[in-house]
């Protein structure tokens, strides 16, 4: 880390702020040029506020020369990292995540979970505590749509993926193969530590208001507090074009796939909020490099009751699948 000092500050002033870098650690090399006064920090500089430096005085300038995440930070390891989730290998194959917005039914669950492992999906996801803006809509089953989620899953032969917005309801997922961490709670860091210390793969989405930066701070709590199972979500975010639910940032594929280690697939339904904006963008995801895709699926949209606009119907799905699989061989 570089800090850059104004011209004319006090001795005095650099000293403290020496004395005090080193006190947490750091090797300070002081650089005095024409212009400024250079301090180049070593070590563990990824535990150092940049922002609270910057907020000094005659501190002109920070730069970071390391990675404030160096355990998802793709230099930490040379190989990417494979997520197993039951037979699944996100990071190694292709993965499709296909599952309706919620748990309703064991009819409803059954028959998406039959069609969408027929059409080459590889994990089931449902929620159960659904994260609603509205407090009068449906919120989700809770324990009883996880059990629909499990059942289902498990007659399809599937592994299943659900969200868990709350640390006290963590203790029933210990069956779950997979816990989601949703866009809301990106930056819940206390639930990031309790999902992390829980041990399971996690499944992480993007905040819809987050930085790529801030996204693979949220992962690297999970890596911090001894979960390196992490595959990484991008799943819309808000910009001003108004003619989706959110705005898919395709180009963060490329960029979290060059900045870590950790898979990267991509959520096209809640991006889109309709569903004929769903197919298009899961492709544009699939030839940007994606490890894969979460897709919304129903048996019934138009009876859905979340998320119903944006939810592919089997055909629909089974459509999808076999696109995908024409575009990677292409791409291959
Ligand atoms: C979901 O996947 O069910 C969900 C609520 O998505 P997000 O957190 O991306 O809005
Ligand atoms: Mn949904």
């Amino acid at each position: 880390m570089l800090v850059i000092i104004a011209k004319d500050t006090p001795a005095a002033d650099l000293v403290r702020l020496t004395v005090s870098l080193e006190n947490r650690g750091l090797r300070v090399t002081t650089v005095t040029a024409e212009d400024a006064t250079l301090l180049y920090l070593a070590g563990e500089t990824w535990r150092i506020d940049g922002e609270g430096l910057k907020a000094l005085p005659y501190v002109v300038d920070v730069q970071r020369l390391t990675s404030p995440y160096p355990l998802a930070a793709r230099s930490a390891k040379e190989a990417g990292t494979v997520v197993h989730v039951g037979k699944a290998a996100i990071g190694r194959d292709f993965c499709l995540l296909a599952g309706p917005c919620a748990a309703e039914s064991a009819e409803q669950m059954a028959a998406i979970a039959s069609s969408v492992a027929r059409s080459g999906a590889a994990v089931l996801r449902g929620g159960a505590f659904k994260p609603r803006t509205s407090p009068y809509t449906f919120q989700g089953l809770g324990a009883e749509g996880l059990s629909l989620l499990m059942e289902a899953g498990r007659k399809a032969g599937l592994p299943v993926v659900s969200e868990v917005t709350d640390v006290r309801d963590l203790s029933l997922f210990e069956d779950v193969d997979m816990v989601q961490v949703g866009a809301r709670n990106m930056q819940n860091f206390a639930l990031l530590r309790e999902v992390a210390a829980f041990g399971k793969p996690v499944l992480l989405k993007r905040g819809m208001g987050a930085t790529i930066e801030e996204l693979l701070q949220s992962a690297e709590y999970l890596l911090r507090y001894g979960n390196g199972n992490v595959v990484l979500c991008e799943r819309g975010i808000r910009t001003f074009a108004g003619q989706m639910r959110a705005t898919l940032d395709v180009g963060a594929v490329p960029a979290l796939k060059q900045a870590t280690h950790l898979p990267v697939i991509v959520d096209p339904s809640h991006a889109a909020g309709r569903s004929d904006y769903v197919t298009p963008l899961a492709l544009a995801a699939v030839a940007a490099g994606a490890d894969g895709l979460m897709v919304e699926v129903h048996n019934d949209p138009a009876s859905a009751l979340s998320d119903g606009a944006q939810a592919l119907d089997l055909a629909g799905f089974a459509a999808l699948a076999e696109r995908v699989q024409k575009l990677l061989s292409a791409l291959r």
